[in-house]
């Protein structure tokens, strides 16, 4: 297949400064959970990218010296020369594969408290520290600003040594030097305080003091946000953050831009749609000559190529759109734009840097897996034998395992009771907001459908004697779950006593199969995500008086860990939602339910016509259970049928969330017929020691 000649624009290359990126695709920092700590697995997996097209790839936020740490989250670092030997791992790879490597290089102020260094953190003034970690920072004066120069200039001149072609001045995101910028932070009364020119002489020093280290050869890029505010409104109140750019535009090699409002910048899908910095940031090319590029979670090519055209951006910046499909360019340059794997929008890849663990994505299984377990998210391994696969469901376990299987080339024979696939993915991906996360079935659809070696049988509700029946060599069960409703979850232990009647208590099942109650209900939260909310959403467009109710101190507090709380938290408030913390369901008559306070014990009623319990779900494992059964009756007799395996995966296994459903559909498919030590599945990445 050819490329759309449309398209031809993506692919021109575009000088930045003393280096040219080879297209318009820019991999813009992010963190993955890995940093300095796993230099190894981030190497590969920035390699990858590489190799999948990305002209610019960058590192995720790279602090330049101990002053600034940022531990739990992992933060890649440039301190000394073991941090260069790490770095030249990605520098090498990315280079191989034609890139330009960026690095991002970071200084943390307010919002890092240094707990791995114990350094004493600094900033533009003395402030609390910006995560609620009972520190507060030094107010720098002008020796602790002297050294903060060095400390950079000597960090840039480390990025080059480590072989970067791109070198960041980080001066956004609520860090250090945006509270120098700023107003409202910087109460200075020196040269770096007061007037609009002393707030930015600390950023035009540091841009002109890399460009003075390092840019006889490296890219000096800014990352600098383009408006001030109108945080959630969509409305952006751009200030003064217009007459910066202006008095810095011909200074750096590049503008990095993005938005004061972080939410919106990464939002969910559920409430920021692609595109969405434009109103933001459009007049910035209006003012520097330099090239601009921005992030927008574009994965539609006619999306990118009409911010190109009309002049909004040089270059398509993305983070998600990349990890969930790290080929991405290649697919657009070859002309597979069906085989884009879009990213959902569901921010479970910055649940890595939340819980310090490497990222992981609902799209993409091989996120993170490059180097630790050698998985290529574009090549699989072909068949190591001639057996057939029976898989029984199509939700995200089951589709994926059925595609991986079927790329390796095994007859995959897929039964499922429904009379479309998806699974749970089709249900949810019709609640309100999360119409997105359907991508994930259509991907995997689109790609087994054109696969003579899967025959794929809906409407079949299997038995344990229908499975056996099909002789299958392999059998893969992937039933998946249904919501509880009985109360039980992480604060009743134990299903509640007094739960009823039964056609008054609901489950996000029921709402979700359109079996919804009439009147006043209340939505027992003890899952802590999206599906409560999304629930009270379903009802309240109903007209539904709803009161959501949960044993912790927030709503959705897991949507913390995805950057989505605070939107989930301003929707339920202004689509009219009760919200009662602290509080759990212990009771139910029908008329009347108690909640009891986590804190005190005390109880408190509300009368409700209806419940809905979001609690925990029970693993649709009936099947496995039955086949395991007849497995074990046959197996007295030589001449009877027995398959070589019997695996259940997904939620049918264990209930968690889709990526984890996904995963474990990859990890079957790339397994079967290969020599898996279960102790030891992958390798366990270290990090290097280097003297000086
Ligand atoms: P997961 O997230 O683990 O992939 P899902 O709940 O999304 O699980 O999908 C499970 C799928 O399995 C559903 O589409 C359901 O209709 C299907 N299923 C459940 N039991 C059977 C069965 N006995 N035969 C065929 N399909 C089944
Ligand atoms: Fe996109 Fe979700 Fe993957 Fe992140 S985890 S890249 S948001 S699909």
């Amino acid at each position: 297949m050819s490329r759309d000649p449309r398209y031809d624009v993506l692919f021109e290359p575009v000088k930045i400064g003393p280096v040219t990126a080879k297209n318009r695709f820019y991999q813009v920092p992010h963190c993955t959970g890995l940093g300095w700590v796993r230099p190894r697995m981030v190497a590969a997996l920035r390699g990858m990218k590489a190799e999948g097209g990305w002209g610019v790839v960058c590192t995720e936020y790279c602090s330049i010296h101990p002053a600034s740490d940022d531990l739990p989250h992992p933060y890649a670092s440039l301190w000394d020369q073991g941090d260069i030997k790490a770095h030249t791992l990605m520098t090498d790879q990315v280079h191989e594969h034609g890139g330009l490597a960026g690095a991002e290089l970071w200084v943390g102020g307010s919002s890092s408290a240094n707990l791995f260094t114990n350094e004493v953190a600094m900033d533009v003034s003395s402030m609390p520290n910006a995560v609620g970690i009972p520190y507060q920072t030094r107010a720098m004066d002008k020796s602790d600003i002297r050294e903060l120069r060095r400390w950079h200039r000597e960090a840039a001149l480390r990025a080059k040594a480590a072989g970067f072609d791109i070198v960041y001045v980080y001066a956004t995101h609520h860090y250090l030097l945006s509270h120098f910028l700023s107003s409202k932070t910087n109460n200075r009364t020196d040269e770096y305080g007061g007037s609009l020119e002393n707030r930015v002489r600390l950023v035009r020093e540091l841009i002109e003091e890399t460009k003075d280290a390092v840019g006889d050869k490296c890219a000096v890029a800014v990352r600098f946000s383009a408006d001030e505010g109108g945080e959630g409104s969509g409305n952006p109140i751009i200030g003064e953050h217009r007459e910066m750019i202006e008095m810095l535009a011909e200074l750096p090699d590049l503008w990095d831009i993005n938005i004061n409002d972080y939410h919106r910048e990464m939002g969910v899908s559920r409430f920021v749609k692609e595109a969405s910095l434009e109103a933001y940031m459009s007049y910035v090319k209006s003012i520097t000559t330099k090239p601009v590029v921005t992030v927008g979670r574009f994965t539609s090519p006619d999306t990118m190529i009409s911010q190109i055209n009309r002049g909004i951006v040089d270059f398509i910046g993305a983070a998600r759109p990349s990890i969930a499909d790290p080929f991405l360019p290649k697919k657009i340059e070859e002309g597979r734009i069906d085989e884009i794997r879009e990213c959902i929008g569901c921010n479970n890849c910055y649940v890595g840097d939340s819980k310090a663990t490497p990222l992981r994505c609902t799209q993409n299984p091989t996120i993170g897996e490059e180097w630790r377990r050698g998985w290529h998210p574009e090549k699989i391994d072909p068949k190591g034998s001639d057996s057939t696969v029976l898989v029984i469901g199509s939700g995200p376990a089951g589709l994926e395992a059925t595609r991986s299987l079927g790329n390796r080339g095994y007859n995959v024979l897929l039964a499922e009771a429904d009379s479309h696939l998806g699974g749970r993915v089709s249900r949810e991906c019709q609640l309100p907001g999360l119409s997105e996360w359907g991508r994930v079935r259509d991907y995997r659809t689109n790609q087994i459908l054109k696969m003579p070696n899967v025959d794929i049988y809906l409407e079949n509700r299997m038995t344990a004697d229908d499975v056996m029946a099909m002789e299958a060599d392999h059998i893969l069960i992937a039933t998946g779950a249904k919501w509880k409703a009985n109360g039980q979850g992480n604060y009743n232990t134990q299903p509640l006593t007094e739960i009823g009647p039964a056609d008054q208590v609901y489950t996000p099942d029921d709402i979700m199969a359109g079996n919804l109650p009439s009147g006043p209900t209340l939505i027992y939260d003890d899952d802590h995500y999206y599906m409560a909310s999304v629930i009270a959403e379903v009802l309240r467009q109903k007209d539904l008086p709803v009161t959501l109710v949960t044993p912790e101190s927030m709503v959705s507090s897991w949507g913390d860990m995805t950057s989505e709380q605070a939107q989930i938290n301003r929707r339920l408030l202004e689509v009219g939602v009760e919200i009662i913390t602290a509080h759990a369901l212990v009771s139910y008559n029908g008329t009347e339910a108690q909640m009891e306070c986590k804190y005190t014990g005390k109880l408190k009623p509300i009368n409700v016509d209806a419940v809905v319990t979001v609690t925990m779900r029970t693993p649709d494992d009936d099947l496995f259970r039955e086949v395991e059964q007849k497995m074990i009756e046959n197996s007295d007799k030589k001449e009877n049928y027995q398959p070589k395996s019997l695996t259940r995966i997904g939620d049918c296994e264990a209930p968690a969330i889709i990526a984890a459903a996904v995963f474990a559909g990859h990890r079957y498919a790339r397994e079967l017929d290969t020599e898996v030590d279960p102790d030891n599945r992958m390798k366990y990445d270290r990090v290097f020691y280097e003297d000086g």
